[in-house]
């Protein structure tokens, strides 16, 4: 089946499908976006997605494209169009194409593009296993907290993990507390079994896996702490793990090299996989 991308009301072959070369996301990084996890052919947690999607939209002072259900229906189509039963859909609404100007244009429209693809998560071998982490300093800009597509220091860090041979880089602020990864949330386990991660304020993205784990945490009986924890309490914490939609619940298991615990998963971190999986698998309905 080939590809078929959404773009600005049309269904294009994913080769051909293109934006203006003034679309504001190119020259300016002008625009937001969402990853959506999709399983059984449905989306996982599309509505907390779209309520983000409208608060980075607010934030940048960007309308929306369309109302939320049209949204739901070409969210759905791209998904649908591109036979994904297991796999992502990315959508992106940028402030639109305009004559180069750093200022907001007048009359622009906001311009929306979505893709889908097939993917079936991460490599068993690192649900199993876990990953590694390197930390670096957390060059991005004050805002975090708004999904846009200015990812640049994202992706040279996790290019430095990659190369250091690491799976994801942990960021670090002025502080030398870990804010998160360049494209998951941060989250360690201390000694009493608490869970701690970050709390959503504008230094970091407010992860949609985040706030689905949280959400499971009273049922499993598992405290929340939502502060800031340096390098060092990380490193010599009981259990780490990461969260985003494409990875789920990912346990951490070594930190610049650094062993966490006695580096292999952790028994609340691979219960809180178990716990998320389901979740999800009962979004996704019958198989
Ligand atoms: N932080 C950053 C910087 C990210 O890019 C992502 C993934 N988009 C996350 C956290 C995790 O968010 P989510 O669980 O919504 O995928």
């Amino acid at each position: 089946m080939s590809r078929i991308a959404y773009v600005n009301g049309r269904y294009l072959p994913h080769r051909h499908a293109s934006v203006h070369i003034e679309d504001r996301s190119i020259q300016f990084a002008d625009a937001v976006y969402e990853v959506i996890a999709a399983r059984g052919g449905r989306l996982v947690d599309a509505d907390m997605h779209l309520a983000r999607l409208h608060r980075s939209l607010a934030a940048l002072e960007i309308a929306a494209p369309m109302s939320d259900a049209a949204l739901g229906t070409v969210m759905r189509e791209v998904i649908r169009r591109n036979g994904v039963v297991e796999g992502f859909l990315y959508l992106q609404v940028s402030r639109g194409a305009a004559p180069r100007d750093f200022a907001f244009p007048r009359h622009a429209k906001p311009g929306l593009v979505m893709t889908a693809r097939r993917h079936r998560g991460p490599a068993a071998r690192l649900i199993e296993e876990g990953v590694g982490v390197i930390t670096l300093p957390d060059i991005r800009w004050a805002r975090p907290d708004i999904k846009s597509v200015s990812l640049l220091p994202n992706a040279l860090g996790k290019q430095q993990a990659k190369a250091a041979g690491a799976f994801e880089a942990w960021q670090v602020d002025r502080d030398g507390n870990v804010t998160e990864g360049t494209s998951s949330n941060a989250w360690i386990v201390t000694s009493e079994g608490d869970l701690v991660t970050r709390q959503a304020d504008a230094g970091i993205l407010n992860g949609v896996t985040r706030l689905g784990v949280i959400g499971l945490l009273r049922r499993e009986g598992l405290r929340l702490v939502e502060r800031p924890f340096s390098v060092a309490e990380a490193k010599a914490a009981r259990e780490a793990f990461l969260t985003s939609t494409t990875n789920f619940v990912l346990p951490v298991v070594s930190i610049d090299g650094t062993p966490v615990g006695n580096g292999h998963p952790g028994s609340i971190t691979r219960r809180l996989r178990q716990a998320y999986e389901a979740y999800v698998a009962a979004q996704a309905g019958a198989p």
